[in-house]
């Protein structure tokens, strides 16, 4: 009995080592050289060493380290991969952009999906990037209307498709109500990582239904995540009102609320919006909101965007309209055919200048999050492949907006500290220290930078030249690496 209680006692002790500690020297894994280190929680700074071993950081360290592979990173910046809450990008291709543009976790969080469990499970072993997902509170929408057999599965399956649809302009029944909030909240009980809403694209939201949806996420300590109700300059049904409803929202129910792109839901008045939220959360109320660094956005041509009226709404007119597909400025006569026509073709709305971006950036409190999708050949649009390098490129480097650390805040350690209260792996991710996930970017800072634009979307961008997820690189030297899987699924505290 002595014996072995001595050695569970030794056994104990060496659990609590650090991983890939040991009494002797270690050989790491992987070991970087003399990286510039930023790891903007702990304020680090500075050269360091970086040792990784099996999916953990090992050492961030001024000593001397040993690997069974040693890169010489004496040029490059190393930070915590990036995280990416707003994602609706799914396919593998799309991933090697991202991980080109030094993505280590996609989260597709505004939207959503459904069934939870059968979309994790689909991806389990087979992605590039880490995964998570919200509960689509729009989707379930389609799936309750069109009733709950094979036409409601059929409606699941690309929510996106059903935007602007007929039906989402439908208000609920009190029954049907009801069996929506149980639905989502059995999504969030399958670990989804919170609840999104795209209020916008199904007008027929009530302003209780926001209320009760609002109020469980505050019931099962989640968090919603919101493409806002009016994206508008103009009062009636303006996002000041959107905004102001997600606040009140937020303040009755003690819910967390995440506001998607208010960029492009307020355009000039983004700063404003942005602040109002800064302020209310320095009052306890559990409201962020995220901005994407590019002034156009896309959306299809005959969704609600676009419904009449849209010009003063938007504070832009046609001559702001660029087709995907042509990659040109629409002409009246063109925007009228699209907008009659079958096709859904998106488009291109240019709404936002420099300086409302740059505001947004420069606030503390605003996240960067691409709102990127797939991958779709020249005419897509480039904050899907080129988010995170244009931050670093244009807006630190070209334009001096922002600082280096701050900009990589924005984008590892901040949506990591937004989610971690209930996705417990975000507690080790966003962070570049020993013992976190080996989830890490080395970029050549003088060359970062987007190559993708509005008119060819589909190029990887420039100056990442390790990405390492889970410990395993799938970037190497500047090139993605083939056959390997190492994303893994983010679930939230209620399947960790
Ligand atoms: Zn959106």
């Amino acid at each position: 009995m002595r014996g072995t209680a001595l050695l569970l006692a030794a056994a104990a002790m060496l659990a609590e080592l650090p991983a890939g500690a040991s009494p002797v020297a270690a050989v790491h894994d992987i070991v970087y050289v003399g990286a510039r280190a930023i790891d903007p929680e702990t304020g680090l700074d500075a050269k360091r060493n970086i040792a990784v071993d099996g999916d953990r950081i090992a050492a961030v360290s001024e000593t001397p380290l040993k690997g069974r592979r040693v890169i010489d990173a004496r040029s490059l910046v190393a930070a915590p991969g990036f995280i990416d809450i707003h994602s609706h990008a799914t396919t593998h291709e799309a991933a090697r952009y991202q991980a080109k543009d030094g993505v280590t976790t996609r989260l597709e969080l505004e939207i959503g999906t459904w069934p939870i469990s059968a979309w994790y499970d689909a991806k389990h072993g087979r992605e590039l990037l880490n995964y998570g997902s919200s509960v689509s509170h729009t989707a379930l929408r389609y799936f309750i209307q069109k009733g709950e057999g094979a036409a409601g599965l059929a409606a699941l399956r690309d929510p996106m498709e059903k935007f602007g649809a007929e039906e989402a302009g439908e208000a609920l029944s009190g029954a049907a109500s009801q069996r929506l909030v149980a639905l989502i909240e059995q999504g969030v009980r399958e670990g989804a990582v919170g609840i999104g809403s795209g209020t916008q694209y199904a007008p027929g939201i009530s302003r209780r239904e926001m209320l009760d949806v609002t109020a469980l996420a505050a019931r099962t300590a989640t968090c919603l995540f919101t493409h806002i109700r009016y994206g508008s300059l103009v009062e009636p049904d303006s996002s000041f009102e959107a905004v102001q409803e997600s606040l009140a929202n937020a303040a009755a129910t003690g819910g967390c609320i995440h506001v998607a792109h208010i960029n492009s839901m307020a355009m000039r008045d983004a700063p404003f919006m942005a602040a109002l939220m800064r302020d209310a959360h320095a009052r306890g109320v559990d409201i962020t909101t995220e901005t994407y660094p590019w002034g156009g956005s896309v959306d299809a041509v005959r969704s609600h965007f676009f419904d009449p009226g849209w010009e003063e709404r938007w504070g832009v007119g046609v001559g702001d309209l660029q087709s995907r597909s042509t990659g040109k400025r629409l002409t009246q006569d063109e925007f009228d055919a699209l907008r009659a026509g079958a096709a859904d073709d998106g488009i291109i709305m240019h709404m936002n200048g420099e300086a409302t971006i740059a505001a947004l950036l420069r606030d503390p409190s605003v996240l960067i999050a691409s709102d990127g999708g797939r991958i779709e050949g020249p005419n897509g649009h480039p904050r899907s492949a080129g988010t995170f390098a244009r931050l670093l490129g244009h807006y630190v480097r070209e334009t001096g907006t922002l600082s280096l650390v701050a900009a990589l805040r924005k984008i590892t350690l901040m949506p990591a500290q937004r989610l971690e209260f209930f996705v417990p792996a975000m507690k080790r991710k966003g962070r570049l220290q020993s013992g976190m996930d080996a989830d890490i970017v080395l970029f050549d800072p003088a060359t970062v930078g987007t190559r993708a634009t509005y008119g060819d979307a589909a190029r990887y961008s420039d100056g990442f030249r390790y990405v390492m997820v889970n410990g395993v690189l799938v970037i190497d030297g500047g090139k993605p690496v083939e056959g390997v899987s190492p994303g893994r699924p983010i679930f939230s505290k209620y399947k960790s």
